[in-house]
């Protein structure tokens, strides 16, 4: 069995899950239904192969949401802490909320997405990290 690349837990520590892949691409998404959903810019995610993805306690909190645009999105029912994106766990791909990592993940963001959902209030970083109007590639 592979080792547990990263681990997570949302607010109220009723979920725990792990990552056992290293993650594929790291990407902020700045879209309006992440601004939502994350209190804030809008989400970041690593993306990791959804086989990769597991649930080690807490799998009764864990409640996906099915927006009319986009995909599902999926949170503790407790604490309302953000944790998968991307249509977890039917989708090939799961977009992991760094956020719920523990420790915090020490990479760097790659990927700005859907910079056209900027908010007034928000100024992207200068971090060198590539920009997409929409979905990144
Ligand atoms: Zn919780
Ligand atoms: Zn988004």
């Amino acid at each position: 069995m592979r080792m547990a690349e990263v681990t997570g837990t949302c607010l109220c520590g009723g979920v725990r899950f792990e990552v056992t892949e290293p993650f594929e691409r790291v990407a902020a998404c700045h879209c309006t239904s992440c601004k939502k959903i994350g209190g804030g810019g809008g989400t970041v995610s690593g993306r990791v192969r959804t086989e990769a993805v597991r649930v080690l306690a807490g799998e009764e909190l864990v409640k996906t949401y099915q927006p009319e645009e986009g995909l599902a999105k999926t949170f503790c029912s407790e604490c309302g802490s953000n944790l998968f994106g991307a249509a977890w766990p039917e989708s090939e791909h799961t977009s992991v909320r760094l956020s719920a990592l523990d420790p915090p993940y020490e990479g760097r963001i790659e990927s700005h997405i859907f910079v056209r959902s900027l908010a007034p209030w928000e100024v992207l970083p200068d971090d060198g990290a590539e920009r997409f109007e929409v979905r990144g590639t």
